[in-house]
């Protein structure tokens, strides 16, 4: 069992039948068959976080078990975007700490019981978890069957940030269409690589087909060329992204989609390996996903 530096695991319930090796071969299966996958950028708010929030319900809506850690520590907002400011009693330092359990720290989404929000902490101060801590972390919530573990990266790249990554196999980098940005984003990309990263995706958001057609941004197909990633989706820019933080719910939750509630939708569906990982950007797509992406590729 994965311990903490300065605590045992949570507390593990056996069934009488089953045997301590048993247990630990269903944990690490568990374990092999989990992903964790950072969501970083470089540059903030770009949507790290919506993103997140958004894959991660799509995911588990999917049938999935997804837990969701929010390690952007100063500027915490993934529980406000999922509703679950209120009911984060403990966090990740708490685990560390030795004051609660893992389980006591994953809080379930009332909605989806299968999707989880772990928070690493509640105040930048008490913020000392180290590489070690947040793979342990990571194996910990795998061994409880969670097939996705989706880290919510903060910006920069300073100690937080490689942090967040060290227990990821996988990346998804989010970038608007702005220079900036993009910048940010290629230096994200060789940082992850030389930490051993290499299955690495592409997410454009904000994206204005109405200034694309003009000439006033870049469109996806300039972005995903110049940073020569693979495109896992784009987002389209859109104001119900902002009702959606407001009211603490994700807009994939939506009775009636709005487009860039499809295009996550869309993202989640390639994330898992169910729809097509690579978007061909030469051949339309049929159904709801051709209306995106005539938007965006004209
Ligand atoms: P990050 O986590 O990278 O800092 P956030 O996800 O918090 O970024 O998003 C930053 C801001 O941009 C938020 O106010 C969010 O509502 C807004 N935003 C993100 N994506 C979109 C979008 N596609 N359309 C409109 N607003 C968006
Ligand atoms: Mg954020």
């Amino acid at each position: 069992m994965t311990t903490f530096s300065n605590q045992q695991e949570g507390q593990q319930y056996m069934d009488p039948s089953e045997t301590l090796s048993d247990v630990l071969q269903s944990q690490t299966t568990n374990i092999q068959n989990s992903r964790t996958i950072v969501v970083t950028s470089g540059k903030g708010g770009v949507g790290k976080t919506t993103a997140t929030a958004n894959l991660g319900m799509s995911i588990a809506r999917l049938g999935y078990r997804v837990a969701l850690i929010d390690a952007d520590i100063g500027l915490r907002n993934l529980d406000l975007l999922l509703g679950l400011e209120n009911r984060i009693l403990y966090t990740a330092m708490d685990i560390l700490d030795g004051q609660c359990r893992l389980d006591q720290a994953l809080i379930r989404d009332k909605r989806w019981k299968n999707l989880s929000l772990l928070s690493i902490s509640k105040n930048r101060q008490r913020y000392n978890v180290t590489r070690k801590n947040m793979e342990n972390l990571v194996k910990s919530i795998a061994s409880l069957g969670y097939q996705f573990v989706l880290v919510d990266c903060p910006a920069g790249i300073d100690v937080g940030f490689i942090n967040a990554i060290s227990p990821a196999q996988e990346a998804l980098i989010v970038t608007t269409p702005e220079i900036t940005a993009i910048r940010d984003a290629d230096r994200v990309a060789g940082l992850l690589e030389a930490n051993g990263i290499y299955n690495v995706k592409l997410l454009v958001n904000r994206v204005r087909p109405d200034m694309i057609q003009r000439n006033d941004m870049m469109s996806v197909r300039d972005v995903q060329e110049m940073l020569g990633i693979p495109l896992l989706g784009a987002i389209p820019e859109d104001n119900h992204v902002i009702i959606s933080t407001n009211r603490g719910e994700p807009l994939v939750l939506k009775k009636k989609l709005t487009l860039s509630g499809i295009a996550f939708e869309n993202a989640a569906r390639r994330l898992i390996g169910k729809q097509d990982y690579f978007i061909d950007l030469t051949t339309p797509y049929k159904g709801v996903f051709q209306k995106v992406q005539e938007l965006f590729f004209g």
